[in-house]
């Protein structure tokens, strides 16, 4: 089969298995070069472990640290016609990198919000993982949610708060910058999106391993979190998804007690920056915003994506044996160079003069759609698009 990218609006339906083993190995090399100096974490479940920040914290910790991996994740498996989603490829790509060096690697295709999901996880680490992981990171980002305890399923919707709220956005098929308008959530749309990306879920998966007895004497746990600043807020931070972020928040001080109390562990959200993933390019206001941003902080020489952060988290704040960089909610912060306000106050500057005629001049929209593209396995001068491949990895 002869596999092109396929955009419908923010999503690209195809995806091609060789690129997303160019992208796999181009993470895999970073970490490589950047050898942790501390001991990590041995044992590692990762939620959400296929794409974005979860494959990233996969790979750091299996080709940075030594770790065995457990991955959970909801990929489209390919077919003869058909090529699978992106992360199926990565995983794929993932595991035969692992297995090369003789790391354990292991990956469910399972809906993680399921107990079916957990209890399969439970049974993994008992039987091949030497019974007890030491870090469960959290790294959904999902649209909708069943809740086991009622089978009542919940949709998250990307709405604001209290007023409308009109934003310029940059649409990534035409390049044209217009606007669009967010509408109110109602009470219940708040609601439904705290059930898919609140805390919840992750306060569920910690009191099922523990029960389960498969977390170690000093396990830790994280989950991932966005805040931003004020071009963002309005719909990120102090819209529906930003309340959600805030259940996550409460969930870590109640995970944090508990596993304080009984094992001597920990849990805490890590705050990392804006990146192009799957999700964030969902987000209306993300890639106007991601094309600037990318621009301001090369030019400083601080960008970084997926793997530089996550890899930053785990070498320097969760391992480090330096201080960590917390805020006052004991949030660990990776966000700060983006939140800088000489970098906020250029792309706003930037953000204010931007329009369909100047946009390839006053951002760098090539690099985010070059870092789209790669998300899809496209655009590596390495692979041969011309070539059939076989979809069924
Ligand atoms: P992503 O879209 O790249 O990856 C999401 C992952 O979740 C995939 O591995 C997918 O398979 C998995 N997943 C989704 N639904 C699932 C389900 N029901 N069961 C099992 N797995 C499921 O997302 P991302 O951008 O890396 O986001 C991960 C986390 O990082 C989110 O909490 C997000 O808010 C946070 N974050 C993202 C950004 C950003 O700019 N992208 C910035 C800061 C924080």
């Amino acid at each position: 089969m002869i596999i092109k990218p396929k955009v419908r609006g923010f999503i690209c339906t195809t995806a091609h298995p060789e690129g997303c083993k160019v992208h796999v190995q181009e993470q895999i090399d970073y970490v490589k070069a950047h050898k942790p100096a501390a001991t990590g974490p041995k044992n590692v479940l990762i939620i959400g472990c296929s794409n974005g920040y979860g494959l990233a914290s996969r790979i750091s910790a299996a080709f940075g640290h030594g770790a065995k991996t457990l991955g959970v994740m909801f990929e489209k498996e390919p077919t003869e016609r058909r090529p699978a989603s992106a992360g199926w490829y990565n995983t794929k790509a993932f595991e035969a990198e692992a297995e090369k060096e003789g790391l354990y690697a292991k990956s469910l295709n399972a809906d993680a919000f399921s107990d079916d999901a957990k209890a399969q996880v439970i049974d993994v680490i008992k039987n091949e993982m030497g019974g007890q992981v030491d870090l469960v990171v959290y790294s959904l980002g999902a649209p909708r949610r069943t809740d086991p305890e009622t089978g009542q399923t919940y949709a998250s919707s990307l709405k604001a708060i209290g007023e409308p709220v009109t934003r310029k956005s940059l649409n990534t098929d035409t390049k044209q910058v217009g606007e669009f308008t967010l509408d109110p959530a109602t009470d219940e749309e708040i609601h439904n999106t705290i059930k898919v990306m609140g805390g919840e879920d992750w306060e569920r998966w910690i009191d099922q391993l523990s029960e389960a007895g498969v977390l170690a004497e000093g396990v830790k746990s994280t989950a991932y979190s966005y805040i931003g600043k004020d071009l963002t807020w309005p719909i990120y931070g102090g819209a529906t998804i930003g309340r959600a972020k805030q259940d996550v928040d409460r969930a870590s001080v109640a995970i944090n007690e508990k596993l304080k109390k009984e094992l001597n562990g920990e849990a805490n959200v890590s705050v990392l920056k804006a990146v192009v993933t799957q999700s964030s390019s969902a987000i209306p206001v993300m890639p106007l915003y991601l094309s600037i941003l990318i621009r301001v902080m090369k030019e400083r020489g601080t960008n970084e994506g997926c793997i530089e952060q996550v890899h930053g988290l785990l070498t320097d704040q969760l391992y480090g044996s330096g201080d960590r960089t917390l805020d006052d909610q004991g949030r660990i912060r990776m966000d700060l160079n983006e939140l800088d306000s000489d970098v906020q106050a250029e792309v706003e500057a930037i953000w204010n003069q931007v329009n369909s005629d100047n946009v390839d001049e006053l951002t760098d929209f090539a690099e985010y759609q070059k870092e789209f593209f790669k998300l899809f396995g496209f655009g590596f001068d390495e692979v041969d698009y011309e070539k059939d491949v076989d979809p069924i990895v």
